[in-house]
C-alpha cells in the first residue's frame, strides 16, 4: 500500500531554471500538499547523467519505443524503427542538455508522490502534455523539432516515474544526510483520520 513517506525524484532542468520558473514549478508541488525534504543545485557531469537515465535497465527500450510511438502517432517517420538505436541517440543529447548549466534536484514526499508528481509534469513531449500540467502550461517543444535541431526534447523537469525508478535516483543524487525528516503542519490535516484538531 502506498505510504505517506513515499519520496519521488525531480530534477528542475537547465532550461526550468533558465526560464525563471524555478518558484512556479516548487509551487506546484508545494500546493498540492507534497512535502520537500531535500533539495541543492549542481552542475551535473555527463557521467552523472548518463547513469541517472541507465539506472533502470529497462530505460534504453522503454524510452525506445515511447519515442517512436509519439512519430507513428502523428503520421510521421521515426529516424529509425530500433528502439535501442533511438535511445542511444537521445541518450548523447540528454548529456548535452542537463550539463549545459546548474539544474535543482529535489526530493518531494507524500502519499502517491511518485505518481502525483508525474501528473503534475505531464507527458514527455510538450507538444502533447496535457493543458493545466508544467510542460503543458510552460513551455513549447516537440519530437520533429528537436531532432531538426539535433537536442532533446527541452521539457523543463524530470520526475521519477515508479517507486523503484525514484529510490534508486534518489541514492544516486543525494546522500542521506541531505534528506530532512521533519514535521509539517499541514500534514495534520491532509492524513488525520478524524480531523479532531481542528476545533477547540
Ligand atoms: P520522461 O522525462 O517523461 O520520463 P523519458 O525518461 O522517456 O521521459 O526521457 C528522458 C528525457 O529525454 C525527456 O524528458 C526528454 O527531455 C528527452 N527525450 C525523450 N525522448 C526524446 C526524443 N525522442 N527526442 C529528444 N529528446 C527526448
Ligand atoms: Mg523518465
Amino acid at each position: 500500500m502506498a505510504q505517506i513517506t513515499e519520496k519521488t525524484l525531480v530534477i528542475i532542468k537547465p532550461d526550468g531554471i533558465q526560464r525563471s520558473l524555478i518558484g512556479e514549478i516548487v509551487k506546484r508541488f508545494e500546493r498540492a500538499g507534497l512535502k520537500l525534504v531535500a533539495v541543492k543545485m549542481v552542475v551535473p557531469t555527463m557521467e552523472q547523467i548518463e547513469k541517472h537515465y541507465t539506472l533502470d535497465p529497462s530505460w534504453r527500450q522503454k524510452n525506445g519505443e515511447k519515442s517512436i510511438k509519439g512519430y507513428q502517432d502523428k503520421g510521421l517517420e521515426p529516424p529509425t524503427d530500433d528502439p535501442l538505436e533511438m535511445s542511444g541517440m537521445t541518450l548523447e543529447k540528454l548529456k548535452k542538455y542537463l550539463s549545459s548549466g546548474p539544474v535543482i534536484p529535489m526530493i518531494w514526499q507524500g502519499l502517491h508522490a511518485v505518481a502525483i508528481v508525474r501528473k503534475l509534469t505531464g507527458g514527455t513531449e510538450p507538444l502533447t502534455s496535457d493543458v493545466g500540467t508544467i510542460r503543458g502550461d510552460f513551455v513549447l517543444d516537440s519530437y520533429e523539432r528537436s531532432d531538426v535541431d539535433k537536442r532533446a526534447v527541452r521539457n523543463l523537469i524530470h520526475a521519477s516515474g515508479s517507486v523503484g525508478e525514484a529510490e534508486q535516483e534518489i541514492e544516486h543524487w543525494f546522500s542521506n544526510g541531505e534528506i530532512f525528516n521533519y514535521r509539517l503542519v499541514q500534514e495534520s490535516v491532509l492524513y488525520d483520520v478524524n480531523l479532531d484538531g481542528i476545533l477547540e
